[in-house]
């Protein structure tokens, strides 16, 4: 479904992504994991068309993305920014519309919403509360609604389980599968190296820009260099 070859961006002198290749199959959920700073924000901000690589290829459906972000939605990729990035003085409600502005199929649209909730209770709950008052948990789910709004077929989260309690960290991942069983297709970066290896189908190590390893999430849990970098295992 995707294809990435050869990837470079650069912020001016940095050398943020060098060379970067990786595939996404339909139905999978792929996770790249790595420290701070490592690119994957700049990974997935590459594929949205939020940043201009450049060098390599982004292939989609085995077409070429054209370099416009709208675009790139309307051929159905959705990204969840990290920091949730939700329109604070909205209502919940607003928030998930401004996931399918692009949209014009009513029913559609109506039907999506439908699923959200199912998939969050809690944001029907809430749906005429102002985005900025719900918790950090809550707005993490509403961020990842807005995302389901535009229907995509491939979904771009970026830390979804960041600066979230335990708790609410096991919620947020068994969203994640569930929302793998709505047949989509899931490229999830995540400093939570544990998680992101347990769900994934397919996963990569990224450091300093490059691929250094892939895998099966099960292969890569078993791997003592692993182990040791990003799992706190000794
Ligand atoms: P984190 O987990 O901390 O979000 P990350 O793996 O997502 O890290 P990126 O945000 O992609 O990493 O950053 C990769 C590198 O590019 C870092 O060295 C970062 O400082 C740099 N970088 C990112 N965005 C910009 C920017 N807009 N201008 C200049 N440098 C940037």
């Amino acid at each position: 479904m995707l294809s990435i070859r050869d990837l470079n961006v650069y912020y001016g002198g940095i050398h943020a992504l060098k060379g970067v290749s990786i595939d996404v199959e339909e139905g999978q959920i792929v996770s790249i994991i790595g420290a701070n700073g490592a690119g994957k924000s700049t990974l997935l901000n590459a594929i949205s068309g939020m940043v201009k690589p450049k060098e390599g290829r982004i292939l989609f459906k085995g077409k070429e993305l054209p370099p416009a972000p709208h675009k790139i939605v309307e051929l159905g990729i959705s990204q969840v920014p990290e920091g949730r990035l939700i329109f604070a003085n909205l209502t919940v409600k607003d928030n998930l519309m401004m996931g399918a502005y692009l949209r014009k199929d009513k029913i559609g649209i109506e039907k999506d919403l439908e699923k959200v909730f199912a998939l969050f209770p809690r944001m029907k709950e809430r749906i005429h509360q102002m985005a900025g008052t719900l918790s950090g948990g809550e707005q993490q789910m509403l961020a990842i609604g807005r995302g389901l709004m535009s229907n995509p077929d491939l979904i771009l989260l970026d830390e979804p389980s960041l600066g979230l309690a335990p708790l609410l960290v096991k919620t947020i991942f068994d969203i994640i599968e569930s929302i793998q069983q709505m047949r989509k297709t899931i490229l999830l970066v995540e400093q939570n190296a544990y998680k992101a290896l347990s769900i994934a189908d397919k996963a990569y190590v990224l450091e300093q820009g490059k691929i250094v390893k892939e895998g099966s999430g099960k292969e890569l849990i078993k791997d003592k260099s692993i182990q040791e970098a990003y799992l706190g295992k000794k």
